[in-house]
């Protein structure tokens, strides 16, 4: 991975773009802001079906846990390394700082595409990192979450193998779970619900309509589909493009969302969608003419030469870095106002706190007050994040988001004091 594509920098240079703006904070502080913890890299073999054997690596970086326990999701995908852990889980620090969850950061991996496993095989792997982690997981030590390419099967099967070796009921260790094994209604629409929210107020910042924008999707997983269904039923939005590895498909009198993940779902991608008019690369779509375009795949997706040619006015980050440091000052430079990811996204973690409270409470929440409460954590952290960038006079929405954050974690720190 070259220097200028590794998240693990990116994250860095964020940080130190927000510290020069919070010239009382320490540099030593900000040195320890900007390095993980600890993160544990650990190979496992496991058995296939055929009787063979296979060994996997998998990371857990714990990144800053001066809030709360360590939190955050493990993904499992080919590109999984130790830097883009290390750059992940610091970014779920600072999320959970901006949206005042308390939380710190952590994340995982496993370099797997899970594509090419059986399910049982999936379940081996899953268990054996779940055996692996479970020293170092808990409900007040570090809770997991579901990321890109895992869901509420994987939190269940993480559940139970920590339950069964520690002899116990925990549900809470781990979040993202079916709502039978103690997971939270509204979990699995919580990412796109924050970006709808997210988006909704921004516009509404802009003294800008959302109702009939227009709106391009790049990558349409869980964050992704669901952002287009709520900013479509809820908001009124016109999605006019929508994408994913396959390619991008487009209709200027829009696309029916939730059709169109139903189409996905019967046949594993968007390509060939019936109600599509035009089909187009993923490239294409991160620079169509739109109000709104929806980055909701993986990191990296804008750089600096995609980042020149976009028209959106809002990039709304359901994904996780999916703008390099060096696009986002193309784009503030053009104007393009950039949502960013630590609070777009938010959503997903914020309601992970709402099940990990139920879990402990043992007492069970209605979506509908899920979804209050979500929607009140996210447009506080929204007004708070405005607040920062005018009194401070602030150059990008990320600078603010991150000089707010950066400040709660540094607070908690301080306030901890030293301990020989
Ligand atoms: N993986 C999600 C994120 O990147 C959710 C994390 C969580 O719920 O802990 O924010």
């Amino acid at each position: 991975m070259s220097d200028s594509a590794n998240p693990f920098f990116h994250l860095q240079e964020q940080i130190d773009d927000a510290a020069a703006y919070l010239p009382t904070l320490d540099n030593d502080v900000i040195a320890r802001l900007k390095r993980p913890e600890r993160v544990l890299e650990t190979n496992l073999t496991v058995e296939m079906d055929d009787g063979s054997l296979e060994v996997f690596t998998a990371f857990r970086s714990q990144f800053n846990g001066d809030r709360g326990p360590y939190k955050g999701g493990i993904r499992f995908h080919p590109d999984v390394s130790r830097d883009e852990v290390k750059a992940l889980s610091g970014w779920m620090v600072y999320k959970c700082a901006i949206v005042d969850i308390p939380y710190g950061g952590g994340k995982g991996g496993i370099v797997i595409d899970p594509r090419e496993y059986s399910t049982s095989e999936l379940e081996r792997i899953t268990r054996s990192f779940a055996t692996e982690l479970r020293p170092l997981i808990g409900e007040d030590q570090d809770i997991p979450a579901p990321d890109v390419n895992t869901g509420q099967r994987e939190m269940n099967w993480i559940k139970d193998t920590y339950e069964s070796l520690e002899g116990t009921t925990e549900p809470g260790v781990v979040t993202g779970k079916a709502i039978d094994s103690g997971g939270s209604a509204g979990r699995v629409a919580a990412t796109g619900r924050s970006t709808m929210l997210t988006a909704r107020e921004a516009f509404s910042y802009l003294g800008r309509d959302i109702e009939n924008a227009t709106v391009a999707v790049q990558g349409y997983g869980n964050a992704g589909s669901i952002a287009a269904q709520l900013l479509e039923d809820e908001l009124g939005a016109t999605i006019v493009a929508v994408s994913d590895s396959s390619g991008a498909i487009y209709s200027p009198d829009g696309l029916d969302a939730t059709a169109v993940k139903e189409f996905k779902h019967e046949t594993g991608s968007v390509s060939g969608y019936g109600g599509a008019v035009e089909e187009y690369s993923n490239e294409e779509l991160l620079t169509m003419d739109v109000d709104l375009l929806v980055p909701a795949a993986l990191e990296n997706a804008i750089d600096t030469t995609i980042a020149t040619d976009v028209q959106a006015d809002v990039i709304a980050e359901a994904a996780n870095g999916p703008v390099t440091p060096d696009a986002d000052d193309v784009l503030a430079e053009r104007d393009v106002l950039v949502l960013p990811d630590i609070l777009t996204n938010a959503g997903g973690v914020t309601v992970s706190y709402f099940e990990w409270v139920q879990n402990r409470q043992r007492f069970y929440w209605t979506e509908e007050r899920v979804n209050e409460e979500l929607e009140r954590v996210i447009t506080d952290a929204f007004d708070g994040l405005v607040t920062a960038y005018e009194e401070r006079n602030l150059p990008t929405f990320r600078i603010a988001a991150y000089a707010v954050a950066i400040e709660r974690v540094a607070r908690a720190f301080e306030q901890a004091g030293s301990w020989p």
